[in-house]
């Protein structure tokens, strides 16, 4: 059952369209991310789930009952903004009880509450200190404290790993899945980064121009993305064009055919087609080794560059009659240098049908 339910909201800024029709349903402890590049209406989002914009169509509901009609401060929904705005004059504990205080709930029970949303998120010991004292990571920790020990039943993240450095960023990463596990509560957290989403999410929703393209688990997202856009955004995709045949094959125009993608077998027409391959599911072999490459080999091409990324190699090759390389990801270090003549091929489940 749903916890959230989103139902054609649609939101317009003048001519600008920010929610073009929006359906989503969220479950009850779900961590759940909405990803899509700037100003695809992310915020707007959750700034209508939150209260603080009313959209021009569309229901939602929480727990089954209609959410639009609940004011903002009524509703069992927290917005964690993309800068924390923390207050600066008070203390860690104090901006963490500030929401509790607001509620006048006794003063042993706001104690009780914040201290243990305090080791929670690990900051027993900094309850005294002052935002300016601590550091990005810390902020953030008080941010997510405020924004938990009011127990809402959906949380709403806006970027909110966007401000801290890279390596800060993956360890919360971890804390804010902890957390959520811990806490109970249902997050959605927005961002426009793919990693970040797939590393957080149970679900996630991509989001273009105001529409939901795809709504799917990280290795749904990542196996069968559906259209170029998803295809582009999540992972790096080599697209191939051509015409689908009878026969399943992909004919590319001057440069032949590719093996049979999946989803072609499952009763898709003849005709124009884009399919979509992982640069890790291609496989590299020099062209002049033993020449026993030759029976699987699917195009065969040059060399252009080789870059090393620790766990991973990447390597674009020109392939005659394609417009851009084709991209390779090889685990280690590559065995193959720029101008080196290789052939490429891959199972035909790394292919897809994306279009
Ligand atoms: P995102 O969070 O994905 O970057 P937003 O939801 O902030 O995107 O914005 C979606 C679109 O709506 C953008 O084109 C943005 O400029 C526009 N927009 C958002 N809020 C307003 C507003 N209050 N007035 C006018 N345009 C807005
Ligand atoms: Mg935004």
């Amino acid at each position: 059952p749903a916890l959230v339910r989103i139902r054609g909201v649609s939101r317009r800024f003048r001519d600008t369209v920010a929610l073009d029709g929006v359906d989503l349903d969220i479950a009850a402890g779900e961590f759940f991310a909405l990803l899509g590049p700037s100003g695809c209406g992310k915020t707007t989002l959750l700034r209508v789930l939150a209260g603080l914009e009313h959209p021009d169509s569309g229901t939602v509901t929480l727990d089954g009952r209609d959410l639009l009609s609940v004011p903002a401060h009524r509703r069992p929904v927290n917005l964690m903004f993309q800068s924390y705005a923390l207050f600066p004059h008070m203390s860690v504990e104090r901006n963490i009880a500030y929401g509790l205080a607001r509620e006048r709930l006794p003063r042993a029970e706001i104690r009780e509450r914040v201290a243990a949303v305090l080791a929670t998120v690990g900051l027993g010991t900094e309850a005294r200190r002052m935002p300016h004292q601590l550091s990005g990571g810390q902020r953030q920790r008080v941010a997510l404290a405020r924004a938990i020990v009011k127990r809402p039943r959906l949380l709403l993240l806006d970027e909110p790993l966007s401000a801290l450095d890279k390596n800060v960023r993956a360890e919360m990463q971890l804390e804010l899945k902890r957390l959520q596990h811990e806490a109970g509560i249902t997050f959605l957290v927005v961002t426009h980064d793919q990693e970040e989403a797939m590393s957080l999410a149970d679900r996630i929703a991509v989001l273009d121009r105001g529409r939901v393209l795809q709504v799917d688990t990280p290795v749904g997202l990542y196996r069968r993305p559906r259209g170029r856009f998803v295809a582009g955004f999540v992972g790096s995709n080599n697209l191939f064009r051509g015409r689908l045949r009878a026969s399943g094959g992909l004919e590319v125009p001057g440069v032949g055919v590719l093996p049979a993608p999946v989803g072609a077998e499952a009763g898709a027409t003849a005709g124009a087609a884009i399919v979509a391959v992982r640069p890790e599911g291609v496989r590299l072999a020099a062209a002049d080794a033993h020449g026993t490459v030759g029976a699987e080999a699917v195009l065969s091409g040059t060399v252009l560059d080789v870059s090393f990324h620790g766990g991973s190699s990447r390597i674009a090759v020109t392939v005659a009659g394609l417009e851009t390389p084709v991209l390779v990801t090889t685990s280690g270090p590559a065995t193959v240098t720029a101008g080196a003549r290789v052939t490429l091929s891959w199972d035909a489940d790394s292919a897809v049908l994306i279009e």
